[in-house]
């Protein structure tokens, strides 16, 4: 399998030199030259454990690592989860409950980020390169990249964050790991100075190459890829079809959905459920997508006006016409807006923004019904996938809806407090109490992070 760039100027990468591309040079996103068929492989497939899906499924787009090398290298990726089958399937009342949270820092972006790690450390190994990976993070994704490449030798990673922005438990999850090749940046201003400094610093194309800088941020397609197991998985233990409800910020995860689908998983439909920062649902009720401002919400992880891994889907909307898809980018970029010029059909997709009182009512009603608790992005999901349940295309033909809980209660005890009435709580979480936190503070200011960079690296850059 060969990987092209949306933008039209990249094609021919393999697996590997996408997965060091991250973002492709063109400014694109990567993508696959084909997608896969794997109607024939279903029956086959439909007993698989989680880690057998993953095997059989990943290796279709990556012939360039050997197959026994790869299934290793998803095994050990999977076994620092805490539960038997890595995800796992709740049922509640009409709905089904994905739980994605089981990896070491309990949100979803662990069962990509776990891997990626590994599929970094090896190639890195074979082509004897080393990778300094510079990151920003209102949260979530901070932790589960630095939990998926701690200790391993060939990378350092830098990760910003906004001082007194990230919760307490999110700093602590960072910051308690005390391998020496992990560096948090605790910067003096918001996420936004950390994502622009971060993209600066990569558009130093000289600094980039000099010090190796490499990205783990959702636009990576590893991470995509490793998404669209769990949406196999569940699906083929659905009977009939399943409809996937996911919370959603940067549309990667539901972009992986979208893959799924389109390889020939019976998928019947995508719902995509944000929060009060709504463009999305905006897209799939207008036909345009339009910037507005950003909220702060109960699911922080999603309080994202631009949602970075939608080109890719804007592309396959545009038929994989790289021509068009740049006009409307460019469009979007001078003008804050660009459209498709009529509502897209949302006979597959369709989406609705879920605001703070239905968040809240959501994580109320499912504990006093099921005694089930779900965190704020979980429960902005779960109010969707209840709205969908009266839907008369649901109605007519219905589905097996399945909610993708993305975090577990435990990271958000505030918002699941305030709608519960009580504390939810985490071994993982508890056992960082009082342990030391590593961590530098850093005035917003592009060149006091280059300079902290190159200090901190261990070996001699190489040119
Ligand atoms: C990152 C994240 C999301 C959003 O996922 P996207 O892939 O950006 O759409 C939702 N919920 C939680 C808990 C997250 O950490």
């Amino acid at each position: 399998m060969k990987y092209k760039s949306t933008r039209g100027q990249v094609a021919g990468l393999s697996f590997s030199d996408a997965l060091l591309m991250g973002l492709a040079s063109d400014e694109g996103l990567l993508v696959p030259e084909t997608i896969p068929d794997i109607r024939p492989d279903l029956d086959r497939w439909r007993d698989l454990t989680f880690v057998e899906l993953a095997q059989a499924l990943i290796p279709k787009f990556i012939d360039d690592i050997d197959p026994t090398t790869l299934h290793g290298l998803i095994a050990d990726s999977y076994a620092t989860f805490n539960h038997d089958d890595v995800v796992a399937l709740q049922q509640l009342d009409g709905i089904t409950v994905l739980e994605l949270f089981h990896g070491p820092t309990l949100a979803f972006k662990d069962v990509a980020l776990q891997l990626l790690g590994k599929l970094f450390e090896h190639v890195l190994g074979e082509r004897g390169q080393r990778l300094n990976i510079l990151g920003a993070t209102s949260g979530d994704t901070g932790s589960a990249a630095i939990d998926g490449v701690r200790g391993q030798k060939n990378i350092d990673i830098f990760i910003m964050y906004p001082k007194g922005r990230v919760s307490p438990l999110q700093e602590m999850q960072m910051t308690t790991v005390d391998d020496d090749n992990v560096h948090c940046i605790e910067l003096e201003g918001s996420f936004d100075d950390c994502q622009n400094i971060m993209k600066t610093v990569f558009a130093d194309a000289q600094y980039k190459s000099t010090y190796q800088l490499g990205a783990v941020n959702s636009v990576n397609w590893a991470r995509v890829l490793a998404q669209i197991v769990y949406y196999g998985y569940a699906s083929l233990r659905s009977s009939a079809g399943a409809a996937f409800c996911v919370p959603t910020g940067n549309f990667g995860n539901v972009f992986a959905a979208y893959l799924a689908q389109r390889m020939g998983f019976p998928i019947a439909h995508l719902l995509v459920a944000t929060n009060d920062n709504d463009i999305l649902a905006r897209f799939f009720a207008t036909g345009t997508y339009a910037r507005g401002e950003v909220h702060q919400t109960l699911s922080p992880a999603m309080d994202i006006q631009v949602a970075s891994n939608f080109e890719r889907f804007l592309y396959y909307h545009f038929e994989q016409d790289s021509d068009r898809l740049v006009a409307f980018m460019q469009e979007f970029a001078a003008n804050g807006a660009a459209s498709i010029g009529a509502p897209p059909d949302t006979q597959l997709m369709s989406s609705v923004a879920v605001n703070r009182e239905q968040t809240l009512a959501a994580m109320h009603e499912v504990n006093t019904q099921f005694g089930y608790v779900l965190d704020p992005h979980t429960a902005v999901g779960y109010h969707a996938a209840r709205n969908h349940l009266d839907h008369p295309d649901h109605r007519e033909t219905p589905t097996d809806i399945v909610v993708v809980a993305t975090a577990h209660p435990a990271k958000f005890p505030e918002a699941v407090e305030e709608a519960t009435g009580s504390e939810p709580t985490h071994p993982t979480l508890e056992a960082l109490k009082g342990l030391t936190m590593h961590r530098q503070a850093l005035p917003c200011d592009i060149d006091a992070v280059k300079t902290y960079l190159v200090e901190q690296l261990r070996s001699e850059p190489r040119a």
